[in-house]
């Protein structure tokens, strides 16, 4: 079946696994999920699973990111912090929808790789950073200081405390909390400079490396 095809059929099943955020099914119908995964894995690239990158890393599941990214609320006015860029599939998705996306990735080849198709994919909206994503967005440009909503693809020991300093008011964190094989999407919101944490179930990352 052409990728297509495979792509809007990725669309309704996500749609039927209930995701209702008519924009978050409409950047998956756009952004071609088979640009991002390793060669060997490109026909499973629709199929609604986690597959392996480079430096024994993930491209996340296409449902978990969509139900991450429904529960972001996100719109064309965010600016959006991404920690764990990996394979740049999630930074696209979120690019097609909101205004500015920063997005750190320790790992300097993954970095590159989603680098090369992103520019070439002509998202002139994503700034990169190489480092450790817990200490937030900083020596990088664009000089923000906070951002309306931030995502964490990667499995935290706590809420990274220079994550919600950099949360605006009104945001919204999301972010898996654990240390073991399960761990916790958590959702934070900033109202009034109060933090107020619920939790939304079952989920499995690679580790958040701090270094
Ligand atoms: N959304 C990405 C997920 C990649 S997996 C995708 O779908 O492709 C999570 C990524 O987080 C890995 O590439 C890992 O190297 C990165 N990571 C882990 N700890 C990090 C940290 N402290 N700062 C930045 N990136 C980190």
């Amino acid at each position: 079946m052409r990728f297509d095809d495979q792509r809007r059929l990725l669309v309704q099943d996500l749609h039927n696994l209930g995701i209702a955020d008519a924009k978050v099914l409409g950047a998956f119908g756009k952004v071609p999920r088979e640009l991002y995964v390793l060669p060997q894995y490109v026909e499973y690239a629709y199929r609604n699973q986690p597959l392996p990158i480079e430096m024994s890393q993930t491209i996340s599941q296409p449902l978990m990111i969509a139900i991450m990214l429904q529960y972001l609320e996100l719109g064309e006015d965010d600016l959006v912090l991404e920690i764990g860029t990996g394979s740049g599939y999630q930074s696209a998705l979120i690019a097609e929808i909101a205004r500015e996306v920063c997005t750190i990735e320790r790992l300097e080849p993954l970095s590159l790789r989603a680098q090369g198709i992103l520019k070439e994919q002509g998202y002139k909206n994503i700034h990169f950073r190489i480092g450790d994503g817990t200490q937030g967005w900083q020596k990088a440009f664009p000089p923000y200081k906070e951002f309306s909503k931030i995502i964490v693809s990667a499995a935290a020991s706590e809420i990274p405390p220079r994550l919600k300093e950099q949360l605006a008011s009104d945001g919204i964190l999301v972010v898996p909390v654990g240390r073991g094989y399960m761990q916790i999407l958590n959702r934070v919101v900033r109202q009034d400079g109060e933090y107020t944490v619920t939790e939304h179930g079952g989920c499995t990352f690679v580790p958040l490396v701090s270094t």
